[in-house]
C-alpha cells in the first residue's frame, strides 16, 4: 500500500524518534508499505517520520545506483534502531533531495566515512564502516530520526536563498508528484 509522505512544515518531521521494540504491531506491514511507497516516489531512502510515524526506523535502497555504476553496494534493507558511533575521513559536497522537501536539491557537506550500528527487521544487530553513497543516504536517513533536514546543514546564505521555496511547499504549493501530507497554514 502506498502510504502519503509527510511535507516539510509538518511537526513529525522535527520530532526525535522513539525506540523500536520488537513487539510492534505489524512491523513487516509496515516495512512492505514503506519500500512500495518508496519507490512510488523513485526514492533511494525512506524514514518512519516521513510517513507519519515518530520511529527510529528508515529503509535505504541503493538499486538504482547500483544498475548504473556496479562499484556502489546494492544494499536494499531496513534499519532499525540505527545508530552513528563515529564519523570520519573527508568532508565531502554532495547533492541531496527528500521525498519531504519536493523539488529542493542541493549540496550538502558530510563526512565521507561512517562506523555504524543496527538491527534488521528480526531484530538482529550489526555493526558496519560504510562509506561512498551508502554512508551519505545513511545519514540522511539517520538525522530524520532526530527530527532534523537535510536543509538544516545549508549555510545561512544558501537557506537565506531557498528560504522562499520552503515556505511555498509548507503552504502546500508544490507539484505532488505522489500522495502527500500537507501542512497548510
Ligand atoms: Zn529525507
Amino acid at each position: 500500500m502506498i502510504l502519503p509522505i509527510y511535507i516539510y512544515g509538518h511537526l513529525v518531521l522535527r520530532t526525535k524518534c522513539e525506540v523500536v521494540h520488537s513487539d510492534y504491531p505489524d512491523l513487516n506491514t509496515m516495512i512492505i508499505n514503506m519500500f512500495e511507497t518508496m519507490h512510488n516516489a523513485n526514492g533511494v531512502g525512506i524514514s518512519a517520520p516521513q510517513i507519519g510515524l515518530s520511529l527510529r526506523l528508515f529503509l535505504i535502497d541503493l538499486t538504482p545506483y547500483h544498475d548504473e555504476d556496479p562499484t556502489i553496494p546494492n544494499i536494499k534493507k531496513v534499519f532499525i534502531n540505527p545508530e552513528i558511533i563515529k564519523e570520519y575521513g573527508d568532508e565531502i559536497d554532495h547533492d541531496e533531495g527528500c521525498l519531504s522537501i519536493p523539488g529542493v536539491r542541493e549540496n550538502v557537506r558530510r563526512k565521507s566515512k561512517i562506523s555504524i550500528k543496527y538491527m534488521d527487521e528480526k531484530f538482529n544487530s550489526f555493526s558496519e564502516e560504510i562509506s561512498g553513497i551508502f554512508a551519505r543516504v545513511f545519514q540522511h536517513e539517520y538525522d530524520h530520526l532526530n527530527g532534523v533536514l537535510f536543509v538544516d546543514h545549508l549555510s545561512p546564505l544558501k537557506k537565506n536563498i531557498i528560504n522562499r521555496k520552503l515556505e511555498k511547499i509548507h503552504k502546500g504549493k508544490f507539484e505532488e508528484l505522489y500522495p502527500t501530507v500537507r501542512n497548510i497554514k
